[in-house]
């Protein structure tokens, strides 16, 4: 099997709502998605989780075009194999670009799925047929906005609720939620706003809240005021930016900074790593579950297949069509099933398909590779 050609889209999707952050305001997502075709006919898509600026990670939509169309595919076309491995191995030179690497790699597993006739969750051997998942509610106008949108949510059956918070957006905002809701499960992120000193006051509202679980409240090197917040903690503590490939993770279990770990393909450079990682955190007895970058269809169905896997326990950051954008560019869209649940698409491959009518709407700019 040799790739005949590779199609780079840079695509612009309008959210159905902004998305806040500790680091800023969303309104629309601009993103590079992949296409690659082999010279028998079959394809593989991926999508690329960088954004346009530099603020979760240090890679953007033009460093992952740089490195994608200058260097990942012209190697690519010229390579004999197009075994996701393979690929990760001999782009292992390149240090970082890990959201560049997983567009790729993704792209390459789905080739590789589609080309033994199964899903890329029977692929990565995954056997849940649905996977349970939550919603990550962004910083609001408002306190009565936030609990309204919360409550939107439990409305619509989402289970579990994810709060972004920051300084001055915490300790209040929680407690009306917890107060308006007694009996949710309630999950907060941080997205690395907080300094080390903040552990204790961190502490005393999410104990105070019954918050389940506090994600990233420090930089993505401050693990050791990681591991003082998890010291003795009632709530669990997650792991998101700091975990960027194995040996990042075995230093903070060493450290005991991490007692639940998002993995997110983007950030890990794809989805052999995202399983390679979540199997380790399941020998560490620590549970692991599938995060999300405000993907489109093609990205989210990646991470549907991946969350599939067994060592995924807890719900993920993964929600139904309808929650992200005016109008996606991949069919059939997600929606939310019995059990805050999402189907596995049956497959081949990623199991949706690019809609080229969404394409045409939301295409900005494109480059075509031929071998
Ligand atoms: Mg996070």
């Amino acid at each position: 099997m040799q790739l005949r050609s590779a199609r780079l889209d840079e695509v612009e999707l309008e959210l159905v709502e902004p998305f806040e952050t500790s680091f800023g305001i969303e309104r629309h997502r601009r993103f590079l998605l992949l296409r690659l075709e082999t010279d028998d006919g079959l394809e593989g898509y991926g999508e690329c989780v960088a954004a346009t600026e530099p603020l979760y990670s240090s890679e953007t939509v033009a460093t992952a075009r740089e490195m994608i169309h200058g260097r990942f595919l012209p190697e690519l076309l010229r390579a004999d194999s197009l075994d996701p491995a393979q690929f990760l191995a001999s782009t292992a030179r390149y240090r970082g670009h890990r959201m560049a690497k997983s567009a790729v790699e993704t792209a390459l597993v789905d080739l590789a799925a589609r080309a033994k006739g199964q899903s890329v969750s029977e692929y990565l051997g995954g056997r849940r047929r649905r996977v349970e998942v939550g919603v990550s509610v962004g910083i609001q106008p408002t306190i009565e906005q936030l609990v309204r949108r919360v409550g939107k949510y439990l409305e619509d059956g989402y289970r579990r609720i994810k709060l972004k918070v920051r300084p001055g957006w915490d300790a209040v905002p929680v407690r009306a939620v917890r107060r308006a809701y007694p009996d949710i499960e309630i999950w907060v992120d941080a997205n690395q706003a907080y300094p080390p000193a903040a552990v204790e006051r961190i502490r005393r509202w999410a104990v105070r809240e019954r918050v389940a679980q506090v994600e990233q409240a420090f930089p993505e090197r401050a693990i050791r005021a990681h591991a003082e917040l998890a010291r003795g903690a009632p709530f669990r503590v997650c792991l998101d930016e700091s975990i960027v490939d194995a040996m990042s993770l075995e230093d903070a279990l060493a450290a005991g900074a991490v007692t639940s770990l998002n993995v997110k393909a983007g950030r890990v450079g794809g989805l052999l790593t995202s399983r390679a990682l979540a199997e380790r955190a399941r020998r560490a007895r620590i549970p692991a579950w599938v995060g999300g970058m405000l993907e489109s269809g093609i990205g989210r169905a990646h991470n549907v297949h991946l969350a599939s896997l067994a060592p995924f326990t807890l719900p993920a950051d993964l929600s139904a069509s309808d929650r992200y954008y005016r109008e996606d560019i991949a069919e059939p869209p997600f929606v939310l099933g019995p059990g805050s649940t999402l189907e596995v698409p049956k497959g081949p491959g990623i199991g949706v398909e690019f809609s080229e009518r969404g394409r045409r709407r939301a295409l900005k700019k494109s480059w075509t590779l031929l071998r």
